[in-house]
């Protein structure tokens, strides 16, 4: 059994009561390789941000649990060495799909587990979701539950249609279940490819697509239900098309890639919204880099080579999220 304070990380609860009083939302950014997790750190400590290091299904199967588990403590080590005396960092599991995976990576040191058991029958979410509360919170680890369904694809989690959340459910499964935060469906949704095109509309300057608006009504009546609580957005990249035009014009293929659109998140980071992830963008970052590289430089072969603008260039996208979009930044003395 691992103490992840010993290990100097952080659970949630403190940061989302901060961020739910501050209007203001933290970044949640899924890791699953050095770079990745070199840039979030440097990105995190340049603006005093806190963070929370979320790992998925996808991410251990790729790169393994433990290792991972590892990465994120050296990740603390790492941010003191940068100038930050009191890092703010959460290991969080992401879309845990049963308790004995909640309770693993709770045993191995992890601050903060997600159980989501939004595609359960409700009184079945309820049980699965209590049950990991009560086991993680005898060791203080924040857990985060879903209700509602988000559509798209990440790794192994993947709906056709999304639901949203319905507000009249969200008291009962709050109280029912102790949960620390609460994931919702308002209508952003998982992966690269968030609406179909007939979903969205055109823009007649650009001839970009324009995915159709968040349900913020829906959020409205939840926060009405349940005041201050903190709420959780998954599937929130915006899918920068600069970064997809990249891409295509390096030998890439994404037809018609479309995201969040960042004003939408903004509005949303204000509000009870306390954790917004992101994933997608970061994948787009570090393939554009390395398809630009590689398509100007044929002859490199060190990795080294283009993995160093990889990092720099999701760095700078982190960087921008904190500061532009979800407002995180100089919440934290170094
Ligand atoms: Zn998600």
């Amino acid at each position: 059994m691992v103490d992840y304070k010993k290990i100097g990380l952080v659970n949630t609860r403190k940061m989302f009561a901060k961020a739910v009083d501050g209007g203001y939302a933290i970044p949640a950014f899924n890791f699953n390789n050095m770079e990745q997790m070199q840039a979030i750190i440097q990105a995190s400590v340049e603006t005093k941000s806190p963070v929370i290091l979320q790992v998925s299904k996808g991410a251990r199967d790729y790169a393994n649990q433990t290792l991972l588990r590892y990465m994120a403590e050296g990740a603390v080590e790492y941010a003191k060495e940068l100038g930050c005396a009191h890092p703010e960092i959460v290991l969080h599991l992401d879309h845990g799909d049963s308790f004995e995976t909640c309770k693993s990576c709770i045993d191995m040191g992890f601050s903060s587990v997600m159980i989501d058991g939004s595609s359960l029958p409700y009184d079945e979410n309820v049980a699965v979701t209590r049950k990991v509360v009560e086991y993680a919170h005898q060791f203080d680890v924040t857990v985060e539950g879903e209700l509602g369904v988000l559509a798209g694809v990440e790794d192994e989690v993947s709906a056709a249609e999304s639901h949203y959340t319905k507000p009249e459910e969200v008291i009962d499964f709050v109280t029912k279940t102790g949960v620390d935060s609460l994931a919702i469906s308002i209508g952003t949704s998982h992966g690269a490819y968030k609406f179909t095109p007939e979903q969205c509309t055109v823009d007649p300057k650009t001839g970009r697509l324009v995915p159709p608006p968040l349900a913020f009504d829906v959020l409205e009546a939840i926060e009405k239900k349940l005041p201050g609580f903190p709420i959780v957005l998954h599937g929130s990249s915006s899918v920068p098309q600069d970064e997809v035009d990249i891409i295509n014009s390096n030998g890439g293929s994404l037809k018609a890639a479309v995201g969040i659109p960042e004003e939408q998140l903004r509005k949303a980071a204000k509000s009870a919204v306390c954790k917004i992830n992101i994933d997608s963008d970061s994948r787009l970052a570090m393939t554009a880099a390395i398809r630009k590289h590689l398509a100007e430089h044929p002859d490199h072969f060190d990795p080294r080579q283009y993995l160093k603008p990889a990092r720099e260039s999701m760095k700078k996208m982190y960087i921008h999220k904190i500061v532009n979009v979800l407002g995180s930044n100089d919440k934290i003395e170094n």
